[in-house]
């Protein structure tokens, strides 16, 4: 579903990443974690095109994502994106919040949009706050309404990129189960977080990325049992 492929991206002389490879798989959950400032935000905003790159390839269901010739605002309403600090409009009521793109850009009328957003609010345990707007709920519901905005566009990927990291740690749990929620359903995942109890229990693969550089690359249950690179130990060391 997502194959990059030796990407390599500059800011100046500075190279943020480092002949970067990997992909996801149809229904996989890839984790990426590393340092800070070792690239991650950047390598998952390159697959969807919010940054760009300077060598190498990166394939979204086989669209060349850095071909100048792909239409990415459209490729973009095909792969949710959920970032750390949720970014809902706050102008607009809950609902609307998740119906708005749904007509703008896919053309559902307002009925079709209304229901499935009410049926994702629901499932996201939130049906009771959708008058509401987003600065009267807490971070936790935040960011289960911006997971329920990107899964009403009927996404073919979903990206996180530390979507637990700006919360309160008793918000953190409810928002990790909907991704784990997510995860068991097959959706196909590439999510940036530290939670390595996340990682423990849906990922089928773990990414470390450190300076840049893809560092590891393994299934899970190996990247925890045999941790031998020093840089992941380090690392690892530091938040487990
Ligand atoms: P964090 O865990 O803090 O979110 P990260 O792994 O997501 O870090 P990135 O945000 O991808 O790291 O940044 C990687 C490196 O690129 C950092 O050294 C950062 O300072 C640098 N960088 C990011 N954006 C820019 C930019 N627009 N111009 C120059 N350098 C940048
Ligand atoms: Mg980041």
């Amino acid at each position: 579903m997502i194959e990059i492929q030796g990407v390599n991206k500059f800011y100046g002389k500075f190279q943020v990443l480092k002949n970067c490879s990997t992909h996801v798989a149809k229904g996989e959950v890839v984790v990426v974690c590393g340092p800070s400032g070792s690239g991650k935000s950047t390598l998952i905003k390159c697959v969807n095109g919010l940054e760009g790159f300077d060598e190498g390839s990166i394939r979204v269901q086989g669209i060349e994502v850095g071909d100048p010739k792909t239409d990415l605002p459209n490729l973009r309403t095909r792969i949710g994106m959920v970032f750390q600090n949720f970014e809902l409009f706050p102008h607009l009521s809950i609902i609307e919040n998740l119906t708005i793109a749904q007509e703008m850009v896919l053309q559902r009328t307002p009925d079709v949009a209304k229901a499935k957003g009410m049926a994702l609010l629901d499932r996201v345990g939130l049906a009771d706050h959708a008058a509401k707007y987003p600065g009267q709920l807490s971070g936790g519901q935040q960011q289960r309404v911006a997971i329920a905005r990107a899964l009403a566009m009927d996404p073919m990927a979903m990206l996180f990129d530390e979507p637990t990291s700006a919360l309160d740690p008793e918000m953190i749990a409810e928002v990790l189960d909907v991704m784990v929620g997510l995860a068991r359903e097959g959706m196909t995942m590439m999510c940036v977080t530290h939670e390595m109890g996340f990682a423990r229990n849906v990922a089928t693969r773990v990414v470390f990325i450190d300076q840049g550089e893809i560092v590891e690359d393994r299934p899970t249950e190996a990247f925890f049992s045999e941790i031998t690179n020093p840089r992941t130990q380090t690392f690892l060391g530091k938040i487990l």
